[in-house]
Order: structure tokens, then C-alpha cells, then sequence
């Protein structure tokens, strides 16, 4: 995939800034390899403006509010959903429902709160009746979760979900065989594990669940006190 998802990713880019590359510009994206100091500029301030009028696919014509994203601009933990659902759109804010209260404990289970971490989402707009996300609402999207990863710079990324999994890492493989172990996000390192949804309704997921939340911590260098997720 290399080469041609990194194409993908500077001509969606490309797109969001409203410019055009040439061939040959090399854009480098490798937010773990930068310094992480944090930015002297305006932050994720102009591009949630930008988002929050944002009419490039049809859910613009059936949101309430736009759900760009929270939390800690400097976060070295980022989680990434799929898309908002009813609690979300109505409140303009990500992961606040029933699976939110959920995230928020997978979250408080190895130390953080949710103003440590950055949650947001591959879709910014709830999809109607929260079907599935269609790819080209996905392709018109992602370019704005690509420059929040950018300018968040986080150390490790937990993709939460089959959607988010799949896209991220350009691939088809089941969300259960991409849970578990670290992947590679354009420098980022990635965890897959299972959406809290599915958690709601499947609870014997939690142990993946908690496990892949130990590997994070491990990674971090955070020490967990607690023995579950509660
Ligand atoms: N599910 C998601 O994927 N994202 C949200 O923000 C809420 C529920
Ligand atoms: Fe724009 Fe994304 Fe909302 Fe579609 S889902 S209108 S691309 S912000």
C-alpha cells in the first residue's frame, strides 16, 4: 500500500488546503518523528471553523451540529471512531452516548481522563438512522481527520471499530485479527481494538478490550493501578 496511500493522503490534503501539488512536492508526514513541542500556531482552531461549515458530502443537508472532535490538542493518546450517532449530533460532541460513558471508563482504566486524550472521528457528521459510513462520504471526510492527526501529533492512535481499523490502515482484515498489536499509522503506532458499541452488546470483548488498553499504557509509559475497566 505504501507508496500509493501515502498519494492518497497528500492529494486529500491537497484538497483540504484548497491548493494544488505538483508531482514532485514531497509532503512528509510522520507526526511521531517530529518534535513535540507544542504548536506556536493557531492550533485545530481554523480547522474546525472550516469543518463546522462544511457542505462536502450529503450529511451537511442532515446534521444538527457538526462533531469535529475534544480534548487535549497536545494528547499523546488519540481514539478515533466511527461516526457520530443521535446523542453526538444533538450535542455537537464526540462519544457521549451510552458507548461514550463506556469509552470514558475504558479511558479512566489505565490512568487518563478524557481531557488528556483526543477523541474524534472518521466522519465529523452523523450518518441518518447511523448506518454505515458510504465511501465517498469517507473519502470527503478523512482529509480533516488526517490534519488533526497532523497538528495533534499524538504518540499512539486506538482505532476504535472495524470502520476506523479498516481505513486507517487501508485495510480488510477483521477487526479481530487487527486488535492486539501495534500497527503503523504513518509513524504513528496504531491499536485496533473493538468499538465500545459492539462492547455494549458483546461483553465478553472486554477482556480484548482491557488488554489492548494495557499494551497502550506499556507503550506510554503509564502505570495502571486499576485492575479492569469496571
Ligand atoms: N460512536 C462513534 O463511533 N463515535 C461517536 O462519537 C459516538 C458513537
Ligand atoms: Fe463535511 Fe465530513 Fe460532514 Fe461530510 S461528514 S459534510 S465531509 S464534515
Amino acid at each position: 500500500m505504501g507508496e500509493k496511500f501515502n498519494e492518497v493522503v497528500d492529494s486529500l490534503k491537497a484538497y483540504v488546503d484548497g491548493e494544488k501539488l505538483s508531482g514532485e512536492q514531497e509532503i512528509c508526514f510522520s507526526p511521531a518523528k517530529e518534535k513535540r513541542t507544542p504548536s506556536t500556531r493557531e492550533g485545530l482552531a481554523p480547522l474546525r471553523g472550516k469543518v463546522s461549515a462544511c457542505e462536502k458530502c450529503s450529511l451537511a443537508g442532515t446534521r444538527t451540529n457538526v462533531v469535529f472532535g475534544e480534548g487535549n490538542p497536545n494528547a499523546e493518546l488519540m481514539f478515533i471512531g466511527e461516526a457520530p450517532g443521535a446523542d453526538e449530533d444533538k450535542q455537537g460532541k464526540p462519544f457521549v452516548g451510552r458507548a461514550g460513558k463506556l469509552l470514558t471508563k475504558i479511558i479512566e482504566s489505565i490512568g487518563l481522563t478524557r481531557e488528556d486524550v483526543y477523541i474524534a472521528n472518521i466522519l465529523k457528521c452523523r450518518p441518518p438512522g447511523n448506518r454505515n459510513p458510504l465511501p465517498d462520504e469517507i473519502t470527503a471526510c478523512s482529509p480533516y481527520l488526517v490534519k488533526q492527526i497532523e497538528e495533534i501529533k499524538p504518540r499512539v492512535i486506538c482505532a476504535l471499530g472495524r470502520c476506523a481499523a479498516q481505513r486507517l490502515l487501508a485495510s480488510e482484515v477483521t477487526i479481530g485479527n487487527l486488535r492486539g498489536k501495534f500497527h503503523d499509522y504513518l509513524g504513528v503506532k496504531l491499536m485496533p481494538t473493538y468499538h465500545p458499541a459492539y462492547l455494549l452488546r458483546n461483553s465478553s470483548g472486554k477482556k480484548d478490550v482491557w488488554d489492548d488498553m494495557k499494551t497502550i499504557a506499556k507503550e506510554l509509559g503509564l502505570k495502571i493501578s486499576r485492575k479492569g475497566m469496571g
